[in-house]
């Protein structure tokens, strides 16, 4: 049993840490504050490669295992949790179309969004249909030599920046979870539209959009995998995008002890530092802990993924665990910077609203847990 990372993975984790402080972490809280999409972020990780971590180098990706996805998001949401939410709701886009597509439709559009030319959208949640995202209602009708698309997707990741959305809609009965299907629909159809974006608690600069569609027609070939298998395929797509939002949150939590770290050690009160505080190393080695084993979860999800292995408890359990423990440990940053933990000008404040984001995006931590607990059963 080995519990660190082998010279390759620890290799290419120094190389997006040094990538992420130079590209994603000045200008990190003017975007936050302003709400502005990380254009040149993702400009300078598509230069490197980043865009495509697990795209195969046929399709012009660096063709890396899915531990090295989730060490690029952690260590970009170290320095900026928007650039790796965006990352991580790209990766999610392009690891569906990698999966369920067709040889035509890997080369016709991994390439671009591995390169960076096309940011993938990943649309299941409508505004009635969240949790419960077998009962939507995005309804695509067959038409002679093709679809024609109606619905209203909500909370879209990159929904007004995307290049390529991967949409599910339904094809059967309503309620019916074998009722839906995906398709991959391209930014310039006529008929699709990003209507709203959505103004944010945390992760402020990554693109959160309402997307319409009216009369969307889309020829046959933008079915992505089997009619009616839509769901079932994006629930397994989502066991491995939540090993990602695990990751943002370890990103996250670890962003916040190394803040309060600095902090505790720089402040003094009563003639001390902070740091000799009793209360205030207790706070500390919660964190720590509660960081470690959240890595520790994510790493082992991430390391069944990449055997092939299935993992959606492990999946689970990661995000759940990683998710509240990254929250729970801006919290604590937050009190132990005391007043300058409520200002903007320090980084801690947007850490707690960060981590937040993630115990409810790509499911929240009640879904976790019923997973979890279903998973649990047919063991027994
Ligand atoms: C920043 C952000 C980005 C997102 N990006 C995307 C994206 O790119 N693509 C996409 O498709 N979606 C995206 N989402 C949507 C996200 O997946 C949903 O918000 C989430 O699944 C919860 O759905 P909901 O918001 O409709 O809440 P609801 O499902 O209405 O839940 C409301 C509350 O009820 C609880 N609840 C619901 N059902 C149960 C149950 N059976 N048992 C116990 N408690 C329950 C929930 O846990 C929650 O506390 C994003 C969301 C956010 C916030």
């Amino acid at each position: 049993m080995n519990f660190e990372l082998d010279e390759f993975h620890e290799g290419f984790r120094k190389k997006v840490a040094g990538l992420a402080r130079i590209h994603a972490a000045p200008y990190a809280r003017k975007r936050d504050v302003q709400g502005t999409f990380p254009f040149e972020v993702m400009e300078n990780l598509a230069e490197e490669g980043l865009l495509g971590i697990g795209v195969p180098k046929s399709y012009k990706g660096l063709g890396l295992d899915p531990v090295c996805l989730i060490l690029a998001i952690e260590e970009l949401a170290r320095c900026d949790g928007a650039s790796a939410l965006t990352l991580a709701a790209h990766s999610l886009a392009c690891g569906h179309i990698l999966q369920m597509g067709d040889e035509a439709q890997k080369r016709k559009f991994l390439p671009a969004m591995a390169s960076g030319r096309s940011l993938g959208a990943w649309a299941l949640a409508e505004v009635r249909s969240g949790s419960d995202a077998a009962s939507l209602r995005t309804r695509a009708e067959k038409k002679p030599g093709g679809w024609v698309l109606n619905g209203t997707k909500m909370f879209v990741t990159q929904g007004s920046v995307a290049g390529v959305y991967i949409i599910m809609a339904r094809t059967g009965p309503d309620q019916d979870r074998h009722g839906i299907s995906a398709f991959i629909i391209e930014a310039d159809t006529p008929g699709l539209r990003p209507v709203a974006r959505l103004d944010k608690i945390g992760c402020r600069a990554s693109d959160t959009a309402v997307v319409r569609l009216k009369d969307v027609w889309v020829p046959e070939d933008s079915l992505l995998g089997q009619k009616g298998r839509g769901l079932v395929d994006a629930l397994g797509i989502l066991d491995q995008g939540r090993v990602g939002i695990g990751a943002m949150a370890v990103g996250l939590g670890q962003a916040a002890l190394e803040a309060s770290l600095a902090f505790a050690r720089r402040r003094k009160q009563f003639g001390r530092t902070i740091a000799s505080f009793q209360a205030i190393q207790w706070m500390l080695a919660d964190m720590a802990t509660e960081i470690s084993a959240a890595r520790l979860l994510v790493y082992r999800a991430a390391f069944l993924a990449a055997q092939g292995a299935p993992c959606t408890m492990q999946a689970s359990m990661a995000k759940l665990y990683a998710s509240e423990a990254a929250t729970r440990a801006a919290n604590k940053a937050v009190q132990i910077h005391g007043g300058y933990g409520c200002l903007r000008s320090y980084p801690v404040e947007r850490y707690l609203r960060d981590a937040k984001i993630c115990e409810i995006g790509e499911g929240t931590s009640e879904i976790q847990r019923l997973i979890i607990a279903r998973e649990l059963m047919k063991t027994i």
